[in-house]
């Protein structure tokens, strides 16, 4: 008979479920996914339960703004409602994480736009299936004083910035992108506040 308390295999292991769960987030390899799910065991049961059902209502309630395309949990998001935003400023982004980065900085008083990603032909990502048509329509019905082109510097990044140029040129706009505070291929989300900071308030006319 086998004593060893060393499971026969991952699935014998009774945090194993839990252990695959936390693998499907990102950056969390084996090792770290064990530790999380050690950690939970360490909780006591209601803050399990608290934390579990926080993590299907927050994915249930949340939508994307039908102004922006940020995510919240109204039909509009608290940017697009606040009165207090310039709104002759638009700020645009490929993702929502983005919005929240800038947003930490408090250096951007304007709106947002979110195309929700980023053109890159490779990976089968082409200009309409990204909110470039909702970005001209905005641009249509609203005259803005400058847009922000804050985006990645990385290929994906750098190809939808001039696809964007191409198509913003006949706007009469000032479109500017961030400085080059951020580093070549550095992700706005991982950037510090302060370097964003930089690179916003030192952002480049095109
Ligand atoms: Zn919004």
């Amino acid at each position: 008979m086998d004593l060893s308390l060393e499971p026969k295999n991952e699935t014998d292991s009774p945090i194993a479920g839990l252990v695959s769960q936390f693998k499907k987030l990102p950056g969390v390899g084996e090792k770290s996914a064990q530790r999380l799910a050690f950690f939970i065991l360490s909780m006591s049961e209601s803050d399990v339960s608290t934390f579990s059902s926080e993590l299907v209502t927050t994915r249930r309630s949340i939508q994307y703004c039908s102004h922006c395309f940020s995510i919240s949990r109204q039909e509009q998001c608290h940017i697009c409602l606040d009165p207090s935003r310039d709104l002759d400023r638009l700020c645009i982004v490929s993702d929502p994480q983005d919005v929240f980065s800038i947003e930490k900085t408090k250096s951007f008083r304007g709106v947002y736009h979110v195309l929700g990603g980023l053109i890159s032909p490779l990976d089968g990502v082409h200009p309409e299936m990204l909110r470039i048509p909702e970005l001209v329509a905005r641009l249509k019905k609203h005259s803005y004083k400058e847009l922000i082109l804050a985006i990645n510097s990385t290929v994906e990044g750098d190809a939808t910035v001039m696809y964007l140029q191409s198509i913003l040129k006949s706007f009469e706009v000032s479109i500017s992108k961030l400085a080059h505070g951020l580093p070549m291929g550095a992700d706005i989300d991982y950037a510090d506040e302060l370097t964003l900071q930089k690179a916003l308030e030192g952002r480049i006319l095109l």
